[in-house]
């Protein structure tokens, strides 16, 4: 519950116990002269600066940020600096006529640094750093919101002030909570009045100013911002902060084990290529969750299963108590080996882990190891993928002669899978748009790219059920096994453990 939904809470509350003081016949006069002096106070010390507003935070010298703490973001940490560059070099920038920068965007996906960067900024520039969200700034009272506006701008001219600055940067997280499209809210005039401030007050800031302010924002939701934020003269710059690639999520393995006793035989190369899609706080807590690990066992440094264990939780969610009955648990570990079967024949050395824990909504699961961040995907990849989904399901036909709800999950995405080779025009339907599609027709395509890959995956495992039912029991007795002893197990042979294009894939029942 937020500060603000309290003081909400505790108004309304006020308002119905008086109500119900005035109903039973009670003076409330003097209760309310009492209460409105506190206010009344309450509210000057507030406008004098003696009550910080709510959700304003002021970092301190001892939490600076550089941008040597900042990994997989070189791109973005250059263009940024550049543009503060304009702000530090004022002098040499006024002799060229070059206007110094009002606002930089930060957009890009959750956890990827944009508030680190921001911080790191204020560090560069020497500069008061004033934090504060969006969302800090909508109330349902009208007009409060366009106050806290100019309130946190004219904290941070007073903070650099105090402090004997040249700079001051404001940064608002979630800019689109109070920068969204204006006239699209339900109680649009306070949300308007609100962006209107802010329009005021980025306009306010003059380059001759003695006090250089910086306003920094960041965003998932670029396309949300009201044009009038987006033009040239309020945010100048628009820095992309984006997912880290491979190298990008070792220099961030790098930073957040720094301060870690990591043991020989972990190698951060191995868990950045096992990692595609994590974000810089993914990784954050993934090593977090290792040293976790490590001090649960009584370890005295951070090892490779320790790492393994904790990439499983980040990705799948934290082990569950649930324990599946011993039926369940065999079909469960039939499930998981057909996915892995299936994965290592397509593409041998895939299989990074196959365990029958329940962990987040999965029962069990199968992760692949990728080779290489992958962000294009031919023909081929996406019917070995749909193979690999089906597999689940089919392995549990072969040796129980029934499937399982189990299986739904995998499908839901099989069907996806089916439709983005629809939608890219790879399907014998050749270039076509979902809209122009006769009712139905996708269907059919969609059920026979599904037909397809059910059939190759049934031969495919027809002759491993042996096998399926030697690992099955491996893992209701151990519950976890490594993509090598898989290999080991079924082909008798250790294969490479990092094949080329795959895709880092949880494969969950
Ligand atoms: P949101 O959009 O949700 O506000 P954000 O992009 O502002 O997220 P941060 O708050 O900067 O993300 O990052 C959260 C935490 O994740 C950081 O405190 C840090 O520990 C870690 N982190 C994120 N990105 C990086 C990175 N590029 N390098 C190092 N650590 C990172």
């Amino acid at each position: 519950m937020t500060i603000k939904t309290i003081k909400e809470i505790g108004l309304g509350s006020g308002i119905a116990i008086l109500g119900f003081l005035v109903w039973k016949g009670f003076d409330v006069l003097p209760l309310i002269f009492i209460v409105g002096f506190f206010v009344a106070i309450y509210f000057f010390a507030q406008n004098r600066g003696l009550v910080k507003p709510v959700g304003l935070h002021e970092t301190s010298r001892r939490d600076d940020v550089t941008f040597d703490d900042i990994g997989g973001q070189d791109g973005a940490i250059k263009e940024l600096q550049e543009a503060l560059d304009f702000i530090k070099n004022f002098d040499q920038i006024k002799r060229l006529g070059i206007r110094p920068l009002k606002g930089i965007l930060l957009t890009g996906p959750p956890g990827t640094g944009k508030t680190l960067l921001a911080r790191a900024a204020a560090a560069y520039t020497d500069a008061v750093f004033i934090a504060t969200s969006g969302s800090e700034f909508i109330e349902m009272y009208a007009g409060v919101g366009a106050q806290r506006v100019r309130k946190v701008f004219k904290t941070a001219r007073e903070a650099a002030t105090k402090q004997e600055k040249k700079h001051a940067i404001v940064f608002i997280d979630e800019i689109d909570v109070l920068g969204g499209k204006r006239g699209q809210h339900s109680g649009h005039m306070e949300y308007d009045q609100t962006l209107n401030q802010l329009l005021v007050e980025m306009d306010g800031i003059k380059t001759d100013d003695s006090i250089k302010l910086l306003l920094v924002a960041a965003t998932n939701r670029a396309d949300m911002l009201d044009p009038a934020l987006m033009r040239p003269g309020r945010f100048d710059r628009h820095v992309k902060v984006d997912l880290p690639c491979k190298d990008g999520r070792e220099q961030i393995l790098l930073i957040h084990t720094r301060n870690k006793p990591v043991a020989q035989d972990v190698n951060l190369r191995d868990i950045a290529r096992e990692t595609f899609g994590f974000s810089g706080a993914h990784l954050e807590s993934l090593a977090n969750e290792a040293a976790i690990y490590a001090f649960r066992e009584g370890s005295e440094e951070i090892k490779a299963g320790h790492f393994k264990e904790a990439v499983d939780k980040v990705m799948m969610g934290e082990k569950l108590d649930k324990r599946p009955n011993a039926d369940e648990l065999k079909r469960v570990s039939v499930h998981e080996t057909g996915h892995a079967l299936i994965s290592e024949l397509l593409r041998p050395g895939s299989v990074s882990t196959l365990t029958i824990s329940p962990r987040g909504n999965a029962l069990g699961y199968m992760r692949q190891t990728p080779e290489d961040d992958t962000y294009l995907y031919t023909m081929e990849y996406l019917e070995n993928q749909i193979s690999i989904m089906l597999a689940g399901a089919l392995a549990e036909e072969l040796i129980f002669n029934s499937r399982s709800t189990g299986a739904a999950n995998d499908f839901d995405q099989a069907v996806q899978l089916a439709k983005k080779i629809v939608t890219a025009g790879m399907s014998s339907l050749g270039v076509v748009t979902e809209e122009s599609l006769p009712h139905g027709k996708m269907h059919n395509v969609i059920t026979g790219i599904l037909q397809g890959q059910e059939k190759r995956v049934r031969e495919c495992l027809e002759p491993y059920g042996k096998h399926i039912l030697e690992v099955t029991n491996i893992l209701l007795e151990q519950e976890r096994l490594s993509g090598s002893d898989f290999r080991s197990h079924v082909f008798g042979r250790e294969v490479s453990d990092h094949p080329e294009h795959v895709q880092n894939k949880a494969e969950a029942v």
